[in-house]
């Protein structure tokens, strides 16, 4: 996803599989960007980091984009339309 860590600048060997998580530092890359799209303006200016979790939740609760909102609920629909694929395939599989 990114060659670089955004946070601590920890660079991954070239060749590798995509990563989702800093192997150094433990940023989820994922989480980032959402941070990035999802957050105020000036939250960007703060380093994300040590208290990463609070922040986040909290621009969340007081600012949802659309555009994180519709990924949320694509991710939902998927999730549900899968589990039961998942359920039925076991039971005829096993
Ligand atoms: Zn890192």
């Amino acid at each position: 996803m990114f060659p670089k860590c955004p946070k601590c600048g920890y660079e991954h060997p070239s060749g590798t599989a995509p990563v989702e998580q800093c192997p150094s530092c433990g940023l989820v890359f994922r989480k980032y960007l959402q941070a990035l799209a999802g957050a105020p303006a000036r939250a960007e200016a703060e380093p994300v980091g040590a208290d990463e979790e609070k922040p986040k939740l909290l621009a969340r609760l007081v600012y949802v984009p659309d555009e994180v909102e519709s990924w949320r609920v694509w991710t939902g629909a998927a999730l549900l339309w899968e589990a039961p694929g998942l359920v039925f395939s076991t039971l005829f599989f096993c």
